[in-house]
């Protein structure tokens, strides 16, 4: 069987993906790859392909036990024999999933990295013959990377210790040319074919706002999109739980999901959000990993991420049934201080030295730059995006907030120098609430002590939002920081140039509108008809009645995007199931009929 008909039989789907056939060809052909691609485009395939096409065994490494274990039970499913190999198994379990791989009874064998070093599983891949070595989330081999795990230093000591060079695969969502360079030099890649694809995502709508109170304008965001799917990320466990409080109390059925919630209520949630009985989930970024939820309307960071990988991975989760949906991050002065605290008072990991560490912490704020610069900038959006990424690309996208309005930046200098000068007054012991308050020249008893400094009242034509902007501008420019325990505002070297060095603080403001950014009215249903629709209920609920039964995630049984496509098919047999998108042969035999059967009934 070739590529094609091995991505039809097992897999179900017609095409490749831009960048997969590269992929795939390179690996089956022996040459190495370092393949960057978002979250979502389809890493899998680009392996397990090559890993048919092939004579021996694949070797997948995986960091994520949870995911490990719905890929091997996907491809079961899919008619190829796979297993895995880490610490959920017990004892027994290991052992005889290890003498079945040496008996040759699986083409894919997914392996946590720190049982690479055991020398049970080496001996066993050294009498088989180990084809191909893919490594999922390759970026954990760098300390330059979002997760760096020591274990992933052993993957090139593996490779080198087979008898034979297996063709080697990396795979990463994770952009900085320095975590790029590491994956090569550490996996010690053989002059890899570097594919990058597909970081756009043409039908997301990217709109960063500044709003003066965020509840009020998330509020009236979610309202004008009533009834439509949609996520809400907050920084801290405490902010889901206001926004979440915020939200039932104004009317708005919402759910919320973080890590300080029992695995009960969190699963809970979830199941609710994800079949659409609560159409808003209010979470932390621990939400999101493995769910497969295609129509997802809208995304909001209530909170500014800590980097453009994170921001991109979790807005990311709009829109994956391909319809129109949107990205907007609400923006506050405060988000800088929060993610410097967050990043700065991070549990540092064991297994690095102090050094490591604070290089580790250099980069994160280095990151997080970036991340400002996104939210505080006047280019389009997209383009800021996908330029991070490494793709080249237009100046003007036309879907995002920044090409819609036009922005202009106003020059704050003299209001600068005030906020300067106060918190040189109050010898920089406060934080930004409190300086605004002595700038605005508040009359409340906190600060009671602090009126006759010379600034106070200098700023009383403005609102303390207004404030509270300017000073956010200092802080991105780097002319003040709030890095110290506490986010109290300290002055830089820099805040002297702006005092007596004539150096300019410029800030974003909105300039005459350009026009009307319109919405388009969006949900994966609407693109069925309404009696479709409820055929992909009834759909729906088989799925969950089957993936109930053999104890796996309903996506494994068919995707979304298999039961939507097979609404408008309307298959009326075994052969013309085929053609459903993600229908292979052995999904057919072993669903086929309970499928084929809700439809004719419906039709
Ligand atoms: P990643 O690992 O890159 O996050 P996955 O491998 O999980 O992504 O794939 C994401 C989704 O895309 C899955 O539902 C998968 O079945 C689907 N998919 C992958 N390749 C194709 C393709 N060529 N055509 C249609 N759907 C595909
Ligand atoms: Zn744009």
């Amino acid at each position: 069987m070739d590529k094609y008909g091995i991505l039809k039989t097992y897999f179900g789907y017609d095409t490749f993906r831009p960048g997969q056939e590269q992929i795939v060809d390179a690996l089956a052909s022996g040459r190495d790859v370092l393949a960057v691609m978002p979250t979502g485009a389809g890493k899998s395939i680009c392996y397990q392909t090559p890993a048919l096409l092939s004579d021996g065994i694949t070797v997948v490494v995986s960091p994520l036990i949870s995911l490990m274990k719905d890929q091997v039970a996907s491809l079961i499913k899919s008619g190829v024999p796979a297993a895995y190999l880490n610490s959920s198994l017990t004892y027994e379990q290991y052992m005889l999933a290890l003498s079945r791989m040496q008996a040759g009874r699986y083409k894919i064998v997914y392996v946590a990295p720190e049982r690479l070093s055991s020398p049970r599983f080496l001996e066993v891949c050294r009498s088989v013959s180990v084809c191909i070595v893919a490594v999922d989330e390759a970026h954990c081999v760098s300390q330059w990377g979002q997760d760096f795990r020591p274990d992933y230093l052993k993957i090139a000591d593996f490779i080198h210790s087979l008898p034979r060079r297996p063709v080697v695969g990396a795979f990463t969502a994770t952009a900085t040319d320095r975590v790029r360079d590491d994956i090569r030099k550490i996996l010690d890649l053989d002059s890899p074919v570097t594919v990058t694809t597909g970081f756009d995502r043409p039908n997301l709508f990217f709109s960063v706002l500044t709003p003066e109170k965020k509840t009020e304008k998330l509020l009236s965001l979610i309202r004008e999109r009533r009834g439509r799917s949609g996520i809400i990320y907050c920084a801290t466990r405490r902010s889901v739980e206001d926004v979440c409080e915020m939200l039932l109390r104004a009317g708005v059925p919402a759910t919320r999901y973080h890590a300080g919630l029992t695995a009960e209520e969190r699963q809970k949630n979830q199941d609710s959000f994800v079949s659409d009985l609560t159409p808003v989930i209010v979470a932390t970024n621990a939400f999101g990993m493995g769910i497969d939820k295609s129509n997802v309307s809208f995304v909001i960071h209530y909170n500014m991420p800590k980097n453009i990988e994170s921001y991109y991975q979790e807005a990311g989760r709009a829109g994956r049934d391909g319809e129109p949906a949107e990205c907007i991050l609400l923006y506050g002065p405060h988000d800088i201080i929060t993610a410097k605290f967050l990043i700065n008072n991070s549990e540092p990991n064991p297994d690095l030295s102090e050094e490591e560490q604070a290089s580790v912490r250099q980069s994160e704020l280095s990151r997080l730059e970036d991340m400002i610069r996104y939210a505080t900038g006047t280019g389009c959006l997209r383009a800021f995006i996908l330029r991070y990424f490494g793709e080249a690309t237009g100046d003007f996208c036309g879907a995002c907030s920044n090409c819609l309005e036009s922005y202009e930046s106003e020059d704050i200098t003299e209001d600068a120098k005030c906020v300067l000068r106060c918190v040189a007054e109050t010898q920089q012991r406060y934080g930004m609430s409190l300086i605004s308050e002595v700038l605005k020249g508040s009359s409340s008893e906190r600060i009671s002590r602090l009126d006759r400094a010379g600034s106070f009242g200098a700023l009383r034509t403005y609102t303390l939002a207004k404030i509270k902007n300017i000073i956010s501008a200092l802080l991105t420019d780097g002319f003040l920081t709030a890095d110290g325990e506490y986010p109290v505002l300290t002055l830089t070297e820099r805040s002297a140039d702006v005092l007596y060095g004539g150096a300019h603080v410029k800030m974003k403001v909105l300039g005459k509108k350009k026009k009307e950014p319109e919405m388009k009215k969006t949900s994966s249903s609407q693109a069925l008809t309404g009696e479709d629709s409820e055929l992909l209920t009834e759909l729906k609920r088989l799925r969950a009645r089957l993936a109930r039964e053999e104890n796996v995630p309903a996506y494994i049984i068919f995707t979304d995007a298999t039961l939507t496509d097979m609404c408008r098919k309307k298959p009326r047999d075994m052969t013309e199931i085929l053609r459903v998108t993600g229908v292979g042969e052995r999904k057919r035999d072993k669903y086929g009929m309970q499928f084929l059967g809700v439809i004719e009934k419906f039709v």
